[in-house]
C-alpha cells in the first residue's frame, strides 16, 4: 500500500478531495458549455466510466448561465474553468457551481478579487489555482530564464498568498506543463511547501497512446511518491478515454480499482486464434462495468490457464475452439472461434451473479444485516 502525503480536505459539492478521501478521477468536457443537451450527454458518458468530478470551460455569460440547467440533469459535481473574467465566476457561483478554477492573480483589481473570494467563501465553493507552464507570468520567465519547476511553484504560491490574505483556505493547486520531468519536479517542490490538496496532470500530453504513456509515467511517479489527491489525464482524444486511463493508472499502482482488469497474453507462435481482436472485443464489451474482477484472454490452452491462474475467469484459445477457465481450472470447452466471445461473456455474467449471491449470503450472516437496506442499494 502506497503512503500518501496528508493534505487538507476540500469539498467540491459532495465529493471530498484530499485528507482521507480516495484519489479522485476527473475530466473536462469538450462540448460547447452553452449546448446543455450535448454537455449533459457527455457528462453522463463520463459518469458511466467512473468520472467523479467534471470541469467545464466557461467562455461567456451564456455558458455561465447554463450551469444550473446542466447540474439539474447530472449527479457529479461541476467545476467552472474561467480565465480572467470575475463576472463569469460570480454568475457561476450564483448558478450553483461546485468548484472554480480561476487564478486570483489574473482576475484584476483588488475589489474584483474580493468579490469572487467573498462569494466563494460564503457559498463554501473551493478554488483551484491552476498554473500552466505555457502561461507563466513574464517576470517569472525573466527571473528563471525559462519555464522551470521553481518558477511554476513561485507562481502558484503568489496566487495562494492572495487567497490566504483573504482568509480563504479551500484551495486546490495544479502545476501543469507538457514536460514530464518538469511537472514531477514542480509537484515535488510544491508538495514540500504546502498541504493543500493537489490536482495532478501532465498537460498537452498528446494523442491517445502518446498521452497515455506520458501521463502514466508522470502521474505514476507522483502517485508512487504519495503526491496527488485528484488526477486528470489530458489526452487529445475522447474525454471518456481520459477517465479510463486515469482508472487504469490508479489500478496499476493498486490505489483504487473500478471495473474489470483485463489480462491478455502478448501472443506468440503457439497462438491459433485472432487473439488481438478477441481481447479488444472483450475490453469493449466490459468497458462500462464497474464490478471489480479479473478476466484473462490467452492465446493457447497449454500455457494460458496456468499463466493466468490468478484471474477470476478466463478464456484460452485453441484451433477453432477455446476453453473457459475459472481461477486457472478449466470449466468447459467452446467449439468455433466465433462462439468464444459470447461464451466468455455468458460465463462472466454467471460468475458475477454467483459472486453477488455469495456476498449477500455473507452479509446476511452478519447479525447487523438489514435486508431492506440491501434491496435499496
Ligand atoms: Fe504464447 Fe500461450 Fe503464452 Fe499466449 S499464453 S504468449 S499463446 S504461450
Amino acid at each position: 500500500m502506497l503512503k500518501r502525503k496528508k493534505t487538507r480536505e476540500v469539498k467540491i459539492g459532495r465529493v471530498g478531495i484530499g485528507g482521507n478521501n480516495p484519489i479522485r478521477v476527473q475530466s473536462m468536457t469538450n462540448t460547447d458549455t452553452r449546448d446543455v443537451a450535448a454537455t449533459v450527454a457527455q457528462i453522463k458518458s463520463l459518469e458511466d466510466v467512473g468520472c467523479e468530478l467534471v470541469r467545464l470551460a466557461v467562455l461567456d455569460q451564456d455558458a455561465a448561465k447554463a450551469i444550473s440547467k446542466i447540474k439539474a440533469k447530472i449527479s457529479i459535481p461541476v467545476i467552472a474553468d474561467i480565465h480572467f473574467d470575475h463576472r463569469l465566476a460570480l454568475i457561476c457561483l450564483e448558478e450553483g457551481i461546485d468548484g472554480l478554477r480561476i487564478n486570483p492573480g489574473n482576475i484584476g483589481s483588488e475589489d474584483k478579487i474580493d468579490k469572487v473570494v467573498e462569494k466563494a467563501k460564503n457559498l463554501g465553493v473551493p478554488i483551484r489555482i491552476g498554473v500552466n507552464g505555457g502561461s507563466l507570468e513574464k517576470d517569472l520567465l525573466l527571473k528563471y530564464g525559462e519555464v522551470t519547476p521553481e518558477a511554476m511553484v513561485e507562481s502558484a504560491l503568489r496566487h495562494v498568498k492572495i487567497l490566504e490574505e483573504r482568509q480563504f483556505w479551500d484551495i486546490k493547486i495544479s502545476l501543469k506543463c507538457s514536460s514530464v520531468l518538469k511537472t514531477i519536479a514542480a509537484y515535488q517542490l510544491l508538495s514540500s511547501k504546502v498541504n493543500y490538496p493537489l490536482h495532478i496532470g501532465i498537460t498537452e500530453a498528446g494523442t491517445f497512446w502518446r498521452g497515455t504513456v506520458k501521463s502514466a509515467v508522470g502521474l505514476g511517479i507522483l502517485l508512487f511518491q504519495g503526491i496527488g489527491d485528484t488526477l486528470r489525464v489530458s489526452l487529445t482524444a475522447d474525454p471518456v478515454q481520459e477517465v479510463q486511463v486515469a482508472w487504469e493508472i490508479l489500478r496499476s499502482l493498486q490505489i483504487r480499482q473500478r471495473g474489470p482488469e483485463i489480462i491478455s497474453c502478448p501472443t506468440c507462435g503457439r497462438t491459433e486464434i485472432d487473439l488481438i481482436q478477441l481481447a479488444n472485443k472483450v475490453e469493449r464489451a466490459l468497458q462500462n462495468r464497474s464490478e471489480v474482477f479479473s478476466v484473462a484472454v490467452m492465446g493457447c490452452v497449454v500455457n494460458g490457464p496456468g499463466e493466468a491462474k490468478d484471474a477470476d475467469i478466463g478464456l484460452a484459445g485453441g484451433r477453432d475452439c477455446g476453453v473457459i477457465f475459472v481461477k486457472g481450472k478449466i470449466k468447459r470447452k467452446v467449439r468455433g472461434e466465433k462462439n468464444l466471445l459470447p461464451a466468455l461473456l455468458k460465463e462472466i455474467e454467471l460468475f458475477l451473479q454467483n459472486k453477488n449471491h455469495s456476498k449477500r449470503l455473507k452479509t446476511a450472516s452478519n447479525k447487523n444485516y438489514c435486508p431492506e437496506q440491501d434491496l435499496r442499494k
